[in-house]
């Protein structure tokens, strides 16, 4: 730091009771020893046995079998989770009825069918997350809903909208293929149906696919192993409320202290006679602070309550707003406190130069963090451990989380915690159990709470390829980073959309992102039918000018932030900023303001920037 950098400082914030240049120092010596050359490939090579995982439904007869579909549709949605189950929803409210919904599952539900591990919770307030609570009249039980619900509410939609019987389970897209001749699109799938299509709409969801780590000996393992997305409760007794007591003589490993562990973690601790925690970056863990609905508050509230709740969510995240703060929970604060987008604050903070609004957010996130770290004193008796348990990098470098037990279960005597930071991650599996810095911890049993794969490439994240005009595949398309219009459609696949988090704006509230694009992509599908078309495209111009558009909105501070996180998914494990493509970022100012211009674009009226044929 130079020396008016730091009269700068000290003129700003005299009382500060900590060194701001020490922490930066200590996040980065943090940061480095966690990059790893291999990035996203260290996730590589976890295929073999354990493959499985990703493709395995504990939850369905594996013996179901039917007969081929023949099918003549308007519209094929591929994947049947909040994603998919929007565009069902918007598609039927919009009259157009000949669709199926074809999903892997045995239900709708994406993420909330595969996770079921105990104390599975959104962390989103279920009074945002949950979606059509003010059409369906559904009252969420608590502020932060518990996996059960969740699924419940899904089926709540389903009924809603009548989709069940549009919907084909336990069927695998294996290839999407466009016929120009007939202008239209055939899905085949793992169970040999016929099936054609004008529209295609793809809502395969961004965390569908398990992540195992590459690590040596991984198939090795003699004992029972599972990923969290596929809790075998058969091995551990029990349900999502606990109860694993068939634990109770068992030594288990768990890898990974991610969003996921810091919910099942408590409940592992708990029953398992011996528990060791891989942990390779702790995790943030704030007061979760759940709360049973005030009814008398629900009852009172006006149609039209959830969107409006929705967008001051988005815009108090986004910091676009300093007014009321209707959800008022651990993540707003964050974003109250800290500004996660500095840059749009700038009005609100008037003569205020770029400079002092970026290290004012710095100071404000040390101050929060620093709150982060004496939280894992007050929780954990053993300074070691504590030690260990605290997160050296800032806020957004990594999903927060919520909870109020997690950081109390290493109290107890058998739970243990094993930091593999020194390493990299765990060093290697064995027939027995786990090595890590040199040590080799036997156990019965692995679980895997590492992740899914939401930076691989897209064609590794979805198994089947769809075939666009001329035999273009869409992977080779988007070879060199995501082309799309909007992040929903691509030139040269007619019809063809897509719902997800490519090049549109991203927001930890996922079903109000989901919901927001499948009105829009139906608004597309919907005008094609109306103006009396067959076939409707992305231009090249258009794809080439949102590309360029988001890359520009990416900008530099974005980039730097990311540059400085120790890695995960959030900088595509420490690759932002070393050579990560910028094409496959997000829409950087946010949900509301993509919201507004794609309701911009509906007004406007022309499908600006797609051609109708
Ligand atoms: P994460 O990707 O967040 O965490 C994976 C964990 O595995 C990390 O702690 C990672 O360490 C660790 N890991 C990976 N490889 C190794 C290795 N070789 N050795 C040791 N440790 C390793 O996965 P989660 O399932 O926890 O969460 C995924 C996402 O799902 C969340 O970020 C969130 O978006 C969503 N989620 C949302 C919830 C909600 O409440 N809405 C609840 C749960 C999940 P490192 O950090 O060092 O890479």
């Amino acid at each position: 730091m130079t020396v008016s950098e730091r009269e700068r400082l000290h003129n700003l914030f005299p009382d500060l009771d900590f060194d701001p240049e020490a922490l930066r120092a200590k996040y980065r010596a943090e940061r480095d020893r966690r990059i790893r050359t291999d990035a996203d490939s260290q996730y590589f090579e976890s295929t073999g046995e354990l493959a499985k995982f990703a493709e395995d439904d504990p939850y369905t007869d594996p013996d179901f079998d039917r007969e081929p579909f023949d099918l003549s549709l308007d519209v094929v949605v591929i994947g049947a989770g909040f994603s998919g189950l929007m565009a069902g929803a918007r598609l039927k409210e919009r009259g157009i009825t000949n669709f199926r919904i074809i999903e892997s599952a045995g239900n709708f539900g994406g993420t909330w069918y595969w996770n079921r591990y105990p104390g599975a919770q959104c962390d989103i307030e279920s009074y945002c997350y949950l979606p059509l609570l003010d059409e369906t009249g559904y009252v969420p039980k608590e502020k932060y809903s518990f996996a059960p619900e969740i699924y419940e509410h899904v089926q709540r939609v389903a009924d809603y909208f009548d989709l069940n019987d549009r919907a084909i389970f336990q069927t695998r897209v294996t290839q999407v293929k466009w016929h120009e001749d007939r202008g239209r699109w055939q899905v085949c799938t793992h169970r040999d149906d016929r099936i054609f299509a004008q529209f295609v709409i793809q809502a395969t969801g961004p965390a569908n696919r398990p992540k195992l780590p590459g690590i040596p000996g991984i198939n090795d393992f003699r004992g029972t192993s599972f990923h969290t997305a596929r809790w075998n409760y058969g091995y551990t007794g029990g349900d999502h409320t606990g109860g694993l007591t068939k634990l109770a003589d068992k030594r288990v490993a768990i890898i990974g202290t991610g969003a996921t562990a810091i919910q099942c973690v408590p409940f592992l601790g708990e029953h398992a006679k011996t528990l060791y925690v891989f942990q390779r970056t702790p995790s943030s863990v704030d007061a979760r602070g759940n709360k049973p609905t005030d009814m008398d508050w629900f009852k009172n509230l006006k149609p039209g309550w959830q969107r409006e709740r929705r967008l001051n969510f988005a815009a108090v995240l986004a910091g676009q707003s300093f007014g009321e703060d209707l959800v008022s929970d651990g993540w707003t604060d964050i974003a109250r406190r800290i500004g996660i987008s500095v840059f749009n604050r700038r009005s609100d903070l008037g003569d205020l130069d770029m400079q002092e609004i970026g290290l004012r957010a710095e100071i404000a996130d040390f101050e929060k963090m620093n709150e982060i770290r004496t939280r894992v004193e007050a929780h954990v008796s053993d300074p070691d451990t504590a030690e260990k348990l605290k997160p050296w990098y800032r806020q957004f470098c990594k999903r927060p989380t919520f909870n109020d037990e997690y950081l109390a279960t290493f109290n107890r005597a058998n739970v243990h915690l094993v930091d593999v930071a020194g390493t990299q991650g765990v060093e290697r599996i064995t027939e027995q159990g786990v090595v890590a810095n040199g040590q080799e911890y036997q156990v019965d049993c692995i679980i895997f709470s590492t992740g899914f794969e939401i930076t691989t490439s897209a064609d590794r994240r979805v198994d089947f390829d769809t075939i666009g005009r001329e035999g273009l595949s869409l992977y080779e398309h988007w070879r060199d980073g995501f082309r799309t219009l909007h992040g929903l459609a691509s030139h040269g696949f007619p019809n063809w959309f897509t719902i997800g988090i490519n090049q549109n704006a991203f927001s930890v509230n996922m079903t109000a992102m989901f919901d927001d694009q499948a009105m829009h992509v139906s608004y597309i599908i919907d005008e094609v039918k109306k103006r009396g078309k067959q076939v409707v495209e992305v231009t090249k111009d258009a794809e080439e000018a949102w590309i360029q558009e988001i890359i520009s909105q990416a900008g530099a501070g974005v980039t730097a932030f990311l540059e400085e996180c120790t890695p995960g998914y959030y900088n595509r494990e420490g690759t932002v900023g070393r050579g990560a493509n910028m094409q496959n970022s997000g829409y950087a100012p946010g949900l509301n303001v993509f919201n507004a211009l794609l309701q911009a674009w509906r007004e406007q009226g022309d499908l600006e920037g797609m051609e109708l044929r």
